[in-house]
């Protein structure tokens, strides 16, 4: 839904969303940009093309973009990508507030909730992220 959305195309490349895979634990994980309070991918961008939106939503402005990509480098867990197919860098901007994945998630499992909400909920969500990956790994 992420690159049809945004590019009219079902194409996993694409997409902002991406599914990590461990066939051995048979478990895969969907990645996605956090929209970090102190966003690296922001703060190494050169001309200043990244900020946030009224959404909370670190997003790109192409205008300003030179597609040097050393957000894509900079990025820890490869939220931000580079599509040779429009020649530019892309990540997740929350859909101008409405994202597309979770709306069309028929499992529910992926949720929108309020971008301002308490920074203890968000502790506890990286806490799971945190327990999740140390379970895959053991
Ligand atoms: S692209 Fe990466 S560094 Fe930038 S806000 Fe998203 S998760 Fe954080
Ligand atoms: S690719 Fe564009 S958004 Fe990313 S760091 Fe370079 S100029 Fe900034």
């Amino acid at each position: 839904m992420c690159s049809f959305g945004h590019n009219g195309v079902f194409n996993p490349r694409l997409s902002s969303v991406s599914v990590i895979d461990y066939p051995e634990s048979a478990v895969t994980i969907p990645l996605m940009c956090l929209q970090c309070e102190d966003a690296v991918c922001q703060n190494v961008c050169p001309v200043g093309a990244i900020y946030r939106d009224k959404n909370d939503a670190v997003v790109i402005d192409p205008a300003k973009c030179i597609v040097c990509k050393l957000c894509v480098n900079a990025c820890p867990l490869g939220n931000m990508k580079f599509s040779p197919i429009t020649r530019s860098v892309f990540k997740c901007d929350l859909c101008g507030g409405t994202p597309q994945c979770a709306r069309y998630c028929h499992a529910g499992a992926i949720v929108y909730v309020d971008p301002h909400e308490d920074s203890d909920r968000k502790k506890r969500i990286a806490d799971q992220f945190k327990e999740a990956f140390s379970e895959v790994k053991s």
